[in-house]
């Protein structure tokens, strides 16, 4: 291991604990009885998940980047940027891909069996961006093994990807008060609060929109972005897994293995 590899996860242990203070203070949705619950329910999915990526996934990935680079194969590699033009591409691309496995973990009900658990939080907050189940993180792992030599993206490209990518679905997920006027600044570009929160809405149609990561623009060519206008606050959740028992970390992990 290089000392880089811990940058998305020294960004996303800060950026955590950054915004459960912004939501104390500045909440969107007040009055949470068990917020604490909650908190360590996500925050065990989470660590989880690091847990199963870290001796898993994370080895042949590294792997897989390291041929890539050594063997200058994929995209990438064919146009010969320079560094900081190759990088910039690197993102653009990856989360590109990303809007488009997104879209699939909706359209096919496999991918769905595992996404609904990321989608069945009825209180979202920046927990909610690590909420979600481990074969879905497994499955999109694998997937990058055949993305990056594609690409041609180097294992520090990958990193850099992530260290932009945790703090921004931490903030779209977040229960912080962000103005409307500051979110439709940053909505222009990015994946905002108010884009991601409908994502999350109990309404189908809402559902099936905003899928973009880290950049709004995906959802605009994609024509899959939609806002509420009136400014109502979204309910989140799935109606089928509101119970207790669904909510439990055990309840959480058989989700996928359930009949809808
Ligand atoms: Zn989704
Ligand atoms: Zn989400």
């Amino acid at each position: 291991m290089n000392d880089h590899d811990y940058l998305p996860t020294l960004v996303t242990v800060f950026g955590l604990i950054l915004l459960l203070t912004l939501e104390s203070w500045l909440p969107a949705a007040g009055n949470r009885r068990r917020r604490l619950l909650h908190t360590a329910r996500n925050l065990t999915l989470g660590l989880l998940n690091a847990l199963a990526v870290a001796l898993l996934a994370a080895p042949l990935i590294a792997n897989v980047a390291g041929w890539t680079e050594g063997s200058r194969f994929g995209l990438l590699n064919l146009l010969s940027l320079p560094p900081a033009m190759a990088t910039v591409t690197a993102i653009l691309l990856f989360d590109g891909w990303l809007y488009l496995l997104h879209r699939a973990n909706h359209k096919f009900g496999f991918l769905w069996r595992f996404h609904r658990v990321h989608h069945s939080d009825p209180e979202m907050d920046a927990t909610t961006a690590i909420r979600f189940h481990t074969g879905e993180v497994l499955i999109s792992s694998a997937l990058r093994l055949a993305v990056i030599p594609l690409l041609g993206m180097t294992l520090w490209q990958l990193l850099v990807y992530e260290s932009l990518m945790m703090p921004v679905i931490m903030f779209h997920h977040s229960n912080v008060n962000f103005p409307e006027k500051a979110d439709r600044w940053l909505r222009a570009l990015v994946a905002s609060p108010a884009i991601h929160r409908v994502h999350h809405s109990r309404m189908q149609v809402e559902t099936d929109s905003n899928y973009s990561i880290i950049f709004s623009f995906w959802d605009r060519i994609g024509g899959t972005l939609r806002l509420r206008k009136d400014g109502r606050p979204v309910d989140f959740g799935l109606a089928e897994y509101d119970s207790e028992e669904s909510q439990r970390v055990s309840g959480l992990l058989t989700t996928p293995f359930q009949s809808a």
